[in-house]
């Protein structure tokens, strides 16, 4: 892994580097809440979702959902992080008029899940490691509305009890690029794993992100010592809901806290809002306001216990995650890094190109997925599950190109038309004549003509070498380039006397 700042911002006094990690809140995809038997679907009418226990009444118990519990060993294993095959409920307490029972049910000092590394690919196509410090289940708090009356607030429970995976990361990101790489590699992993839905729009994952800057230089002081003293201090941006507004708040407070320092102030560990409106921060508390949780394990529950055969049978039956799915696309396919990633970071997508490229030449296959197929699905505002070219439908063109029946010329002509019509490319091929002309005897009688029509060129050529493609061309055109274009260059160059 790189250790040099990847990005040093430039202050009046010298440079900076950023230092970020994000704490990402992931509702389990479950259809029933963490600790009752309410329904966690989105949507419903307000508290329609609600049981005795979501509603906190005198004498409810919570129950663990082992399902979601499932989820979360899940996760862990597809973050390559340690199971815990014990860990524990506590009770996180404070006040808010959406939190019914006064504390949240959470994991504290023992997380069903313990440290673990992801890889993430950015933009310019390296690749870094991203540690995982821990995640732990716990209940969400319902909604507080503020805007529906003039006077009243009202409280909808739907969402109170139901089950997030807090994923903390180690603080091992350098840039907003970074960042927001890390929060979309994130979500493409429990999206292939099934475990949250990843839907930012309905609140299913938001990121609280922990920014801090230090001089250059600290970070690589901070790796080598585990020392913290060495970072500056972090400020916390709460409930982020998009990858943009990760990268932005990331922009937004770097440059804030730069600014403070080099005027001589210094940063309050605190906790922020960001405006998306403004893409400026605020705060939200400091830290003399901060809470005190006085956390204590949850009296209602046991420990969570897991018998370590069950986590193995989780752990057999994963799915090909997308760095594993990445790594055989570059083996078995011979694509480059860049390419395997673009193919395997959507679960879709990645299916659809492996049945094209099962048993075809893998580079190809690849470029008539992501150029032409992608190129056209995102022109028609189209997703993968939607084309109207089938993976076998493509795989069949590209048989048709490589046993020599039609050129990649005419092929893009025909993908058009599969586009348009969803027909089979031999269909196409069929029906509107395009098949390669491969018989010699066609390709010699046009060249002669070619030949015949212009006896300037005829001559230049032997002088020019060059003007040569100025044949094929010809060739091509009189053909409607359908001649097979190795039959044309070796005919032409015995008539024309080149090589
Ligand atoms: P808290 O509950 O107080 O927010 P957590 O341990 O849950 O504490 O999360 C702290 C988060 O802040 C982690 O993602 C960690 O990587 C990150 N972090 C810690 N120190 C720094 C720092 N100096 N700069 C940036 N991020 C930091
Ligand atoms: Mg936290």
């Amino acid at each position: 892994m790189t250790q040099e700042p990847r990005k040093l911002l430039q202050g009046q006094t010298g440079d900076w580097e950023v230092v970020i990690g994000l704490e990402v809140h992931a509702q389990v995809s479950s259809k029933a809440k963490l600790f009752s038997g309410a329904s966690a679907e989105y949507g419903a009418g307000p508290n329609e979702n609600v049981s005795l226990v979501d509603a906190a009444m005198p004498g409810m118990l919570p129950v663990i959902n082992k399902y979601c519990v499932e989820q979360a060993v899940k996760t862990g294993l597809g973050l390559n992080a340690k199971i815990n095959l014990w860990s524990r409920f506590d009770r996180k307490n404070y006040f808010y008029p959406d939190l019914p029972q006064g504390y949240q049910i959470s994991q504290y000092k023992e997380p069903v899940v313990g440290e673990g590394e992801i890889e993430v690919e950015l933009d310019d196509g390296e690749t870094i490691k991203v540690g995982i410090e821990r995640l732990h289940l716990e209940q969400d708090a319902g909604k507080s509305i503020h805007d529906l009356a003039p006077k009243e607030s009202y409280v909808d429970l739907n969402r109170s009890g139901v089950a997030l995976m807090e994923i903390v990361s180690r603080p091992d990101m350098r840039s907003s690029d970074e960042a927001a790489a890390y929060y979309s590699k994130l979500r493409t992993i429990v999206r292939y794993l099934g475990t949250c839905d990843g839907n930012m729009d309905e609140g299913s994952m938001r990121a609280d992100v922990n920014v801090s800057v230090c001089r250059a230089g600290g970070f690589e002081k901070f790796r080598e010592t585990g020392d913290f003293k060495h970072l500056g201090t972090r400020t916390e941006t709460k409930n982020v809901n998009s990858i943009r507004y990760v990268k932005q708040v990331v922009e937004y407070e770097a440059r804030r806290q730069i600014e403070v320092l080099e005027a001589g102030g210094k940063i309050d560990q605190e906790t922020r809002l960001f405006n998306v409106a403004t893409g400026e921060t605020r705060t939200m508390r400091s830290k003399e306001e901060a809470h005190d949780y006085r956390y204590f394990p949850d009296p209602d529950l046991l420990p969570l216990v897991l018998d370590p055969a069950w986590v193995e049978s989780i752990k057999a039956k994963l799915p090909e995650l997308p760095d594993a799915k990445k790594h055989r696309f570059m083996e078995a396919y011979g694509l480059s890094s860049y390419d395997a990633a673009v193919l395997s970071v959507d679960k879709d997508k990645a299916d659809y190109f492996d049945a094209v490229a099962k048993g075809r030449d893998g580079k190809l296959a690849s470029n008539w997925v992501t150029t032409e197929l992608f190129g056209a699905l995102n022109k028609s505002g189209k997703e993968i599950t939607e084309s109207p070219i089938s993976a076998a439908q493509l795989g069949s063109l590209i048989d048709l190109i490589s046993d020599g029946t039609i050129s990649g010329r005419i092929a893009k002509d025909v993908f058009a038309i599969m586009f348009e019509t969803s027909e089979d490319p031999a269909k196409i091929v069929e029906e509107r004549g395009l098949k390669q002309v491969t018989d010699t005897g066609a390709i010699e009688k046009a060249i002669d003509e070619i030949i015949a029509a212009n006896p300037q060129q005829v001559e230049q050529v032997k002088e020019k070498p060059k003007t040569f493609g100025w044949f094929v061309g010809q060739v091509m055109k009189a053909t409607g380039g359908k001649a097979n274009p190795a039959a044309v260059n070796d005919i032409l160059k015995k008539k024309l006397g080149v090589d």
